[in-house]
């Protein structure tokens, strides 16, 4: 009986198959026959002019004047200033909903948003930096958590690197924004995570990366706090999920030496993304913990989602259109075989 049970899962490698993924309730369709197909599709312009150390035109450059007439101080690591085009802002009206049958709902936002420079240099990416500056970084973000966590229920951080998804500025930076609100995603995560804890009395990413570690056919890197995995459920065909091996609600919780080791582990992977294609990889990136109105937060675990949008090199780009918009996300090449072209490019 065992046997049929193997050879079942070595057809799901080669085989079209979907996967669940228990974080969001969804599922996507895997077609690893498709990769032999010819590519017929958009081929990318790679920019590789050299970037400049200084940009006097950049809003972000040390010593530079910003949209508001502010000028940017002459930092030395990292530096935080309020986005001076905020898609969220405080209006001061309260909370309300907008026609109470349900169907056409609005409801009244406040928030802040600001922009973290990680570097002043215009030219570096977080892969090119040192793991101190690497840590710098990581302190910023837990500080502005810090700093928001009593006046917001969720403070998302997430960095848009690269012209391909849709940054105009190679100035290394993320942005911050804390709202009063829970987003999609993030509540999709909090409903999951809370069921599965309610079911099992454990929590399902440190489940999930107890398996993982077990056959790490799908482990791209590892040190002894965390672990980057292409998870089973990846739409993305290089997207990973980096998380600490013991159960961190909060990002607020990491211990000095946890910090230490994330700037290690962050460096690593990227210089993977970065060597795969042989380019500057680009990517969204983001954290998720639990939100900070959540009582009993122990069912969540911290995490950060890599989506970088390149298919198969450093010129096709992967779409979301067609069944993915109209029905459910697709992709090619097997979270395991991706999981192990990365893992090729991981220093030792
Ligand atoms: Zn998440």
């Amino acid at each position: 009986m065992k046997s049929v049970i193997v050879y079942n899962y070595l057809m799901f490698l080669s085989q079209p198959h979907r996967r669940y993924n228990p974080l969001i309730n969804e599922w996507v369709l895997v077609s690893p026959q498709r990769t032999k197909r010819p590519w017929q599709g958009k081929y990318e312009k790679i920019q590789k002019e050299k970037k400049l150390i200084y940009d006097p035109s950049c809003y972000m450059c040390p010593g530079n004047i910003r949209a508001n007439r502010e000028k940017n101080p002459r930092y030395k690591n990292t530096f935080v200033f309020r986005n001076d085009f905020p898609p969220i802002v405080d209006t001061g009206q309260k909370e309300s909903i907008i026609n109470n049958s349900g169907i056409l709902q609005a409801a009244a936002i406040k928030g802040e948003c600001r922009v973290v420079c990680f570097s002043p240099r215009h030219d570096l990416t977080l892969s090119e930096m040192t793991d101190d500056q690497i840590q710098d970084v990581i302190l910023t973000w837990i500080s502005q958590i810090e700093e928001f966590k009593h006046k917001y229920n969720w403070v998302q951080i997430f960095e848009n690197k690269g012209e391909l998804m849709g940054c105009s500025n190679p100035h290394p930076h993320c942005q911050i924004w804390a709202s009063n609100f829970i987003p999609n995603e993030v509540s999709k995560e909090d409903i999951q995570q809370k069921k599965y804890f309610e079911k099992n009395d454990s929590v399902l990413l440190v489940d999930y990366v107890k398996k993982e570690l077990d056959k790490k056919e799908r482990v791209v890197t590892e040190n002894y706090s965390w672990i980057v995995v292409v998870p089973f459920w990846a739409i993305w065909p290089y997207e990973t999920l980096l998380l600490p091996k013991t159960n961190r609600s909060q990002f607020t919780l990491i211990s000095a030496e946890e910090k230490r080791e994330l700037a290690e582990i962050t460096k690593n992977l990227l210089l993977s993304y970065d060597r795969l294609f042989n380019i500057s990889m680009p990517y969204s990136m983001g954290w998720h913990f639990a939100p900070f109105n959540v009582k009993n937060n122990g069912y969540w675990q911290l995490h950060a989602h890599y989506y970088p949008p390149l298919l198969r090199s450093a010129t096709v780009k992967k779409f979301m259109v067609g069944y993915e918009m109209l029905a459910q996300p697709q992709r090619d090449i097997t979270p395991e075989q991706a999981a192990s072209e990365l893992r090729k490019y991981i220093k030792s």
